[in-house]
């Protein structure tokens, strides 16, 4: 943002702009009013779940489909009627489809071999070397493409698309047909390709955790709109609403009603009675339902108390680094924390613990939404207590 007394510093253009974008299918509106400005050589997300409009987005971006309303822009210049391979973009699918009879060099070269004014041979020849050096593939241009892995393949796509140095780079969902393993290095090599290259990277992604740990900028989207655009740990720490709150990361949400009204702050008093404080970042009224966040790192375990939340620990789970706990809370339902297991006390399942929340930690938004709790903490919760979760 330019701040009003420094008029001689140039707002830097964004490499990709909407203005107030809608697209409808028919009856069926994919995305509504997205205003979005993405600064020049950033790694942004589209974060959201299926059917959200994080394709239909890129897709506007690479001039597949076009705004029923609003305008995109990139580097400042409207897009409206510029045909896809006029803009300066290219996009990289998870189902990238490779020439099956063209070599390596070939396929990454295809695009370039079709510019006109021609480039000479040896440019070509250059330029494809140089890109195969880019996603570590140096060598391997005249392999047939059935010769490579399933990684390499999306490499060579990868190489195609970065090849002509266009101004952004989009990529839908690229590495969700890779196993976990291969995913994590796809992962950290096209962040380092992103800052190699210094261009503008669009990642759509529903796995909030890819989103989280490879932009700079996360766009979380829900419902054809955008929820909240921040950097990821303020997406992490000051989820914007409910939805934000619950899809980011795991977190603990509980139900309850407003209790006490502070400026930024409340008492919630949950279903079974016990009032807890709360940051809120919107207003809310006396009585309201609201849900609290908690994420399972904020929450402690202590020896029984007499006040405050206590639970039975139904399952405990060996993370590695840390230990997770499932906790069967009465009438409150299955509470997740997350230990580091160097300092903290060990819990064993069967015991009974007091529940601490560290200061500051829970967030109350409007609304209600169930804990997502997966069906293994659900087993162990049943086992633990002879009765079905809540
Ligand atoms: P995402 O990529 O987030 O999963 P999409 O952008 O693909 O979501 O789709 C957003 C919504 O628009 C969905 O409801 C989808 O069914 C609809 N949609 C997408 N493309 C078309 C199309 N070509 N025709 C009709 N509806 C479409
Ligand atoms: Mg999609």
């Amino acid at each position: 943002m330019l701040s009003g007394d420094c008029p001689l510093v140039a707002t830097p253009v964004s490499d990709v702009q909407f203005r107030n974008v809608t697209k409808r299918y028919g009856s069926v509106t994919a995305v509504s009013g997205i205003d979005l400005a993405v600064p020049p050589a950033a790694f942004v997300a589209l974060l959201g779940p299926s059917g959200c409009g994080k394709t239909t987005c890129l897709r506007m971006i690479g001039g597949f489909e076009q705004p029923s309303e609003g305008q995109v822009l990139i580097r400042g210049a409207d897009m409206a009627g510029v045909q896809p391979y006029r803009r300066p973009v290219n996009m990289v699918f998870q189902h990238y489809a490779l020439f099956p009879h063209l070599n390596v060099e070939e396929n990454i070269s295809y695009g370039l071999r079709q510019a006109r004014p021609r480039l000479a041979a040896r440019d070509i020849h250059f330029r494809a070397d140089e890109a195969l050096a880019m996603v570590r593939l140096a060598g391997y241009g005249q392999r047939k493409v059935h010769e490579l892995s399933g990684g390499q393949q999306q490499r060579v796509a990868l190489a195609r698309a970065i090849v002509n140095k266009p101004t952004v780079l989009l990529l839908d969902e690229p590495l969700a047909a890779l196993d976990k393993k291969l995913r994590t290095d796809m992962q950290i090599e096209l962040q380092n390709l992103q800052r190699e290259l210094g261009i503008t990277f669009v990642l759509v992604t529903h796995d909030q955790e890819e989103a989280l740990s490879m932009s700079d900028l996360v766009c979380v989207m829900n419902g054809g709109r955008i929820v909240q655009l921040g950097q990821p740990n303020a997406i992490y720490n000051e989820p914007a609403d409910l939805f934000v709150a619950g899809f980011v990361g795991k977190t603990n949400l509980l139900s309850g009603k407003v209790a006490g009204n502070f400026v930024d702050a409340v008492d919630v008093v949950l279903a079974n009675g016990t009032v807890i404080p709360a940051r809120k970042n919107t207003p809310l009224a006396m009585g309201e339902a609201v849900s609290v966040s908690v994420r399972p790192e904020a929450v402690r375990l202590v020896p029984p108390r007499q006040d405050g939340l206590e639970g039975t620990i139904a399952n405990r789970i060996f993370l590695g680094s840390t230990i997770e706990y499932a906790i069967q809370v009465p009438g409150i339902g299955i509470l997740l924390a997350s230990a580091s297991h160097s300092g903290d006390a060990l819990f064993a399942p069967g015991q009974i613990a007091s529940i601490a929340f560290n200061p500051n930690a829970p967030m109350a938004f409007a609304g209600t939404k169930n804990n997502e709790i997966t069906q293994r903490e659900r087993n162990h919760a049943e086992i633990i207590s002879g009765r079905p979760a809540d």
